[in-house]
C-alpha cells in the first residue's frame, strides 16, 4: 500500500468513504445472508460474526488510524520543534544583522558626511554634468575656481550685463554652461585641457581640467564628472621660464645688457600680469636709479633710495640695503606711506623686490609690483629670488662679456697682423679631424683661403695636404697629452712643393692651435742656393765645394772597406790663350762643352766637378787598381781628340792631367787635390797632353808656386808693389807727352819682379782686382803729386786686366778711386786689351761708353796679337791704339811686315784713333814711324820704365 497516497487522503474523504463503505455493508450484508442462508440460526450466527467482523475491523482500523496519528503527529511535534529551533536561530541571525545595518548605516553616513566635506572642501574642483551644458552638481572649489555662481553654471545664462567671467579654451571663448557642454566633448583618455579664466580687471588664472564619462545603473543616465585643478602657479612659472628662456638666447646673441634688462621688464608685465617691473642700481649718493622699467607706473613719482630715509623703507631700497627679498603688502604697510596714495591709484597692491648681488655685495634690485593683494607666496618668492640670482650673474657676465669683447677685439687685431699664421681648431669625437674655429689673415694668404670658406669645415676635407704634411698626427698627440709639439715638413708631389713650419698646442678649452707660416719659397731658395752654392753656374757641374764632399764620404767609405780612389786634376791646355783670342763667350761655350763631353766619358758614379776656370776634378772612388785610373785619364785625352765646333770655329784643346790616389798618395781631402794639382803641372811641364801620376818630387815643385801664390798674397798686404812709370813721346815734337804706369813687385830679398812673372798668378787667383785697384790709387796720386809741381804732362796710363774689367762694379770703382784722390777722369788712360775689350759685346761696349763719358781715355793696349780687325774697333768708343811690340820689331826686317804696319796706323788714323807704337828700341823703328804718322811712341830707345822719381827728368 503506498502510504503517501494515504496520505493525501483527507479525514472527510476518510470519513465520507467509511461512511459509504458502512452504509452499503449494513444495507447489502444482510440482504445477501439472508439471500444465501436461509437458516435463521445460521443466519443468527452469521449476523453476530458478522457485526463481530465489522466491529473488528473497525477497531483494527481505529487502532491503525490512531498509531498512524500518534505517529505523525509525533514527527510533526519534532518538525515543529526543529522549525522552532531554526526561527529561533534565524532571528538570532536578524537581531544581529539589524546591529549590523545599523552600524554600516551609521557608518555611511559618517562616511557621506566625511566626502562631503572633502567634496566640498577639497582645493580641486569637481563638476557632475549631463554633458549637455547642464549642471548636476559643483562643490565648492569647482565654483571658487571657475569664479562662477552655480546657478549660472548653465547653458545661456541670462545676463543683464556682460558675463563678468569667461573661460578660454585655446582661442576660444566660453561662457556658463558653454564650458560644461565644450568639456563634454572630451573623451577620458584626453589629456588634461587647460582653461584660462578670465576675470574683469583681474589677473587671470589657470585650471587643468579632467573629465570622466559615466552611466548611472540604475536609471542609466549618462553623467559627466571632470575635476578641475588650479595650475595658475605652474602657468606663472611656465611664463617666467619663457622669459627666462628669451633672456638666455638674448645673452647667447650678444643683444647689450640694456636692452636684455629692457626686455626682461617688459616680459614680465605683458606675460605675467605684473603692474609695473624694474630693475634698480645702487648709487654712490645713496639713491636708486632705474635702467630699466616697464608698466602702468611713472618712474618720476617713485624717488628710491636705499638709505635709512622715508624713501629708502620700500621693498627696493630695503632689499638693497638689507641685502634680502623683500615682499610687501601695500595696504595698511607702514612701509609705503611715502607712495601709498599714487600706489592705491595705480591699483597696485603688493611689491616684492630681490636683491642683485655679486661677489657678496649688493649692487642693485630686482622689483615686480602686482595688482593683486599678497600676491607674493614662497613659490613666488623663491623663483623670483632663484630669477635676481641669475640676474645678477647675467649682469657681471655681461659686464665680464663687455671685457671678454674688448679682449677679443684686441686678440682679433693682434692676430690679424701677426705675420705667423693661426688656426685654431676644433676636434670631433674620436680625436680624427679638426674642425677650423680660427683662422687669420695670414692664414688667409698663406692657404690662399678665405676665413668663411673655411671656418666650421674640416681641415681634413679643406686642405688634404695638411695629412700629408703630417699635421694631423701631430694635432691628434698634442690633444691627447697636452704637450706642445713643434713640427717641420714638407710635402712634395710632382712640380707642386710644400715646407712648413708649425707650432702646435693645445688649449685649456681642448681647442688646438696652429701656429705656423710657410717656408716654401725661403725652402726654394735655400735649394736653389744650395745648388747654385754646390754647382758651377756656367757648365752646371758640381762645385769644389760639392766635390769635397763627395770626396770626404769617399774616403771614408774607402777607409772602412779598405779600397783605393783616385782624383784627377784636369786643366786645359793653352785655354787662357783661347780665351783671350776667341773672347769669353766663346770661352764659356768651349768650358760647357768640354764639360759635357768629359761627362759623357764618365761612369755614372764618378764624379766631375768644375774647379774654377778651366779646372776640373774628378773622382773615382771604388778603384780596384792604380791601372784603372790611368785607363779613364786615358779614355778622357781621347775625348778631345775630335774638334769642338763653336759657332765660327772648330777649336782644338787638349788636357793635361794628374792622378793621385787615396791612400799611396795621401789621405786627406787636401793633399789628395794638392798633389793631382802637382801632377797636372808636372803633365803641362812635359809637353801638356798628356796625364802623370803624382810622384814625390812633383811636390816640391808645386810648393814653389804654392808659395808664389802665397807671397803674393802677403806681399799685396805688406805694400811691396809699386809703379814704374815709362814715358810716351810725340813723335813729331820729341816730348814727353805722358806715362804708362806698369807695376813691379819690391821683394825684400830677390829685388824687383816683373809683371810678366806674377800677373798671370794674380789673375789665376783673382788677386789682380785689389792690385789692380792699388796700380790706380798710386797711379792717381802721383799723377796729381806731379800736377801739384807744375810738371807737365798729366796724361797717365794705367793697365786694366780683363779679369778686372769683367768686375761687376769696375766703373763705379774707378769712378770711386779718382773722386776720393781728386784725380781729373780728363788725365787717366785706362789701357785694356783687345780681347777683353771685345768679350761680352753688349756690357763691355757699356762699360766703356761709361768710363768715356765720365771723361776717361780708352787705349787698346797690344794691339795686334788679338784676333780683332780694325773694322770691329770701329764699333768701340775707344780714343787710343796701341800696336804691339811685335809689328814694331819688323821695322827694317819684313817688308810685308812693314806693309801690315803701315795699314795699322793709318787705318787707325782713318777711325780718329790715336796711335801708339810699343817698345820702340831702335832709330830705325823712330823713323819708321815718324815717318808714317804714328802719333807716339813708347820704348826702350827713350826710356825704360823707371821710378817717379827718376822719370820726372824727362818731363
Ligand atoms: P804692356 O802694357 O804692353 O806694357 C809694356 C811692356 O813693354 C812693359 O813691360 C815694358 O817694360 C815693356 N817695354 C817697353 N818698352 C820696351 C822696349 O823697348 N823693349 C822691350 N823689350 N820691352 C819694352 P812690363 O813692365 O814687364 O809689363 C809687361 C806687361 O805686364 C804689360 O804690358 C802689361 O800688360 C802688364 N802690366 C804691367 N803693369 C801692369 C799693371 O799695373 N796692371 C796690369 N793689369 N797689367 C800690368
Ligand atoms: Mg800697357
Ligand atoms: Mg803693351
Amino acid at each position: 500500500m503506498n502510504w503517501r497516497k494515504l496520505k493525501a487522503i483527507t479525514p472527510l474523504y476518510g470519513s465520507l468513504l467509511y461512511l459509504i463503505i458502512g452504509g452499503l455493508w449494513v444495507l447489502f450484508s444482510d440482504r445477501v445472508l439472508e439471500m444465501l442462508i436461509v437458516d435463521y440460526h445460521l443466519r443468527l450466527i452469521l449476523h453476530t460474526a458478522k457485526g463481530c467482523a465489522f466491529v473488528g475491523i473497525t477497531a483494527f482500523l481505529i487502532y491503525g488510524l490512531m498509531v498512524y496519528a500518534i505517529r505523525s503527529l509525533k514527527q510533526s511535534e519534532q518538525a515543529l520543534y526543529r522549525s522552532y529551533m531554526e526561527l529561533e536561530a534565524t532571528h538570532e541571525e536578524l537581531l544581529a544583522t539589524e546591529e549590523e545595518l545599523k552600524q554600516q548605516f551609521q557608518e555611511v553616513q559618517e562616511r557621506e558626511a566625511y566626502y562631503r566635506g572633502v567634496y566640498e572642501g577639497i582645493s580641486s574642483g569637481i563638476l557632475v554634468h549631463d554633458g549637455s551644458g547642464q549642471l548636476i552638481h559643483a562643490n565648492e572649489s569647482a565654483c571658487d575656481l571657475l569664479r562662477i555662481n552655480r546657478k549660472d553654471l548653465v547653458l545661456y545664462p541670462q545676463y543683464d550685463e556682460e558675463p563678468l567671467t569667461q573661460y578660454r579654451i585655446d582661442k576660444d571663448i566660453f561662457i556658463g554652461g558653454e564650458l560644461l557642454e565644450r568639456l563634454a566633448q572630451e573623451e577620458s583618455s584626453n589629456p588634461p585641457l587647460l582653461i584660462e579664466v578670465l576675470v574683469k580687471d583681474e589677473r587671470p588664472t589657470w585650471l587643468s581640467t579632467h573629465t570622466d564619462h559615466l552611466v548611472r545603473k540604475l536609471t542609466g543616465q549618462k553623467e559627466m564628472i571632470t575635476t578641475l585643478v588650479n595650475r595658475t602657479e605652474e602657468k606663472m612659472m611656465e611664463i617666467y621660464g619663457n622669459i627666462i628662456n628669451e633672456v638666455d638666447q638674448m645673452v647667447l646673441k650678444g643683444i647689450s645688457l640694456v636692452d636684455i634688462e629692457q626686455r626682461i621688464c617688459d616680459r614680465f608685465v605683458s606675460h605675467a600680469g605684473f603692474s609695473f617691473v624694474c630693475i634698480g642700481f645702487k648709487e654712490e649718493n645713496e639713491s636708486v636709479s632705474f635702467r630699466a622699467h616697464a608698466g602702468i607706473l611713472d618712474i618720476e613719482h617713485l624717488p628710491t633710495r636705499w638709505d635709512d630715509s622715508d624713501f629708502g623703507q620700500g621693498a627696493v631700497g630695503r632689499a638693497i640695503r638689507l641685502g634680502s627679498p623683500q615682499a610687501i603688502s601695500i595696504e595698511g604697510s607702514p612701509y609705503y606711506k611715502a607712495w601709498s596714495k599714487y600706489l592705491k591709484e595705480k591699483n597696485i597692491q603688493s611689491v616684492a623686490a630681490f636683491p642683485l648681488i655679486h661677489e657678496e655685495k649688493v649692487f642693485g634690485a630686482f622689483a615686480l609690483y602686482s595688482p593683486l593683494p599678497h600676491f607674493f607666496g614662497p613659490m613666488q618668492m623663491s623663483f623670483f629670488e632663484h630669477f635676481s640670482f641669475q640676474l645678477a650673474l647675467l649682469f657681471t657676465q655681461a659686464k665680464a662679456q663687455e671685457k671678454l669683447k674688448e679682449n677679443e677685439a684686441r686678440y682679433r687685431e693682434i692676430l690679424e697682423h701677426m705675420s705667423n699664421a693661426v688656426a685654431v681648431y676644433d676636434v670631433t669625437g674620436d680625436g680624427e679631424d679638426f674642425i677650423f674655429k680660427e683662422f687669420n689673415s695670414a692664414a688667409e694668404r698663406i692657404e690662399q683661403c678665405s676665413r668663411d670658406k673655411v671656418l666650421g669645415n674640416s681641415i681634413r676635407t679643406l686642405f688634404p695636404y695638411a695629412e700629408k704634411l703630417g699635421l694631423l698626427t701631430v694635432f691628434k698627440r698634442v690633444w691627447q697629452t697636452g704637450e706642445s709639439e713643434q713640427l717641420s715638413s714638407s710635402y712634395e708631389e710632382n712640380e707642386f712643393q710644400l715646407w712648413r713650419e708649425n707650432f702646435i698646442y693645445k688649449l685649456p678649452s681642448g681647442e688646438i692651435v696652429a701656429l705656423y707660416r710657410d717656408i716654401t719659397h725661403k725652402k726654394q731658395a735655400e735649394k736653389l742656393i744650395w745648388h747654385q752654392a754646390h754647382h758651377d753656374a756656367l757648365t752646371g757641374l758640381p762645385n769644389r765645394l760639392l766635390f769635397n764632399e763627395h770626396l770626404q764620404y769617399a774616403l771614408a767609405q774607402a777607409k772602412r772597406k779598405k779600397e783605393q780612389c783616385a782624383v784627377l786634376f784636369l786643366d786645359l791646355d793653352r785655354f787662357k790663350f783661347i780665351n783671350d783670342t776667341l773672347g769669353h763667350t766663346d770661352g764659356d761655350i768651349l768650358l760647357q762643352m768640354v764639360a759635357k763631353r768629359l761627362r759623357q766619358s764618365l761612369r755614372e758614379g764618378d764624379i766631375i766637378a768644375r774647379q774654377g776656370g778651366d779646372e776640373f776634378l774628378i773622382l773615382l772612388s771604388e778603384l780596384d787598381q792604380e791601372r784603372n785610373a790611368a785607363v779613364v785619364a786615358e779614355k778622357l785625352l781621347h775625348s778631345f781628340s775630335t774638334p769642338f765646333q763653336l759657332e765660327a770655329n772648330e777649336v782644338f784643346v787638349s788636357p793635361s792631367i794628374g792622378i793621385s790616389i787615396y791612400p799611396t798618395d795621401g789621405d786627406t781631402l787636401e793633399t789628395l787635390v794638392k798633389h793631382a794639382d802637382a801632377a797636372m803641372y808636372h803633365a803641362k811641364e812635359l809637353g801638356r797632353n798628356n796625364y802623370q801620376f803624382f810622384r814625390k818630387e812633383l811636390h816640391v815643385k808645386f810648393h814653389q808656386r804654392l808659395a808664389l801664390e802665397n807671397n803674393l798674397r802677403k806681399g799685396l798686404e805688406q805694400k811691396e808693389f809699386l809703379l814704374h812709370y815709362q814715358p810716351l813721346v810725340n813723335l813729331s815734337s820729341g816730348k814727353v807727352v805722358g806715362v804708362e804706369a806698369l807695376i813691379r813687385w819690391q821683394i825684400p830679398e830677390r829685388g824687383l819682379v816683373s809683371p810678366g812673372l806674377f800677373i798671370p798668378i794674380a789673375e789665376e787667383t783673382g788677386l789682380i782686382v785689389p792690385m789692380g785697384e792699388h796700380v790706380l790709387r798710386s797711379a792717381c796720386l802721383q799723377s796729381l803729386a806731379w800736377q801739384r809741381n807744375d810738371a807737365p804732362p798729366c796724361r797717365i796710363a794705367v793697365n786694366i786686366s780683363a779679369r778686372q774689367f769683367r768686375e761687376p762694379y769696375f766703373v763705379e770703382t774707378i769712378q770711386k778711386i779718382l773722386e776720393e784722390t781728386g784725380m781729373d777722369p780728363k788725365c787717366l788712360e785706362l789701357e785694356i786689351t783687345e780681347s777683353a775689350a771685345m768679350d761680352y759685346k753688349d756690357s763691355s761696349l757699356q762699360q766703356l761708353r761709361r768710363l768715356k763719358e765720365y771723361g776717361i781715355r780708352i787705349a787698346i793696349d797690344d794691339f795686334g796679337t788679338g784676333y780683332s780687325s780694325l773694322n770691329s774697333l770701329r764699333m768701340l768708343p775707344i780714343d787710343i791704339l796701341k800696336i804691339d811690340q811685335s809689328f814694331v820689331r819688323e821695322i827694317g826686317r819684313d817688308r810685308n811686315g812693314e806693309a801690315v804696319l803701315r795699314t795699322i796706323i793709318h787705318l787707325a788714323k782713318d777711325l780718329q784713333l790715336k796711335v801708339i807704337a810699343e817698345g820702340v828700341e831702335t832709330q830705325e823703328q823712330f823713323d819708321f814711324l815718324k815717318k808714317e804718322q804714328c802719333d807716339e811712341m813708347q820704348g826702350y830707345l827713350f826710356s825704360k820704365p823707371l821710378p817717379p822719381k827718376e822719370v820726372e827728368k824727362y818731363f
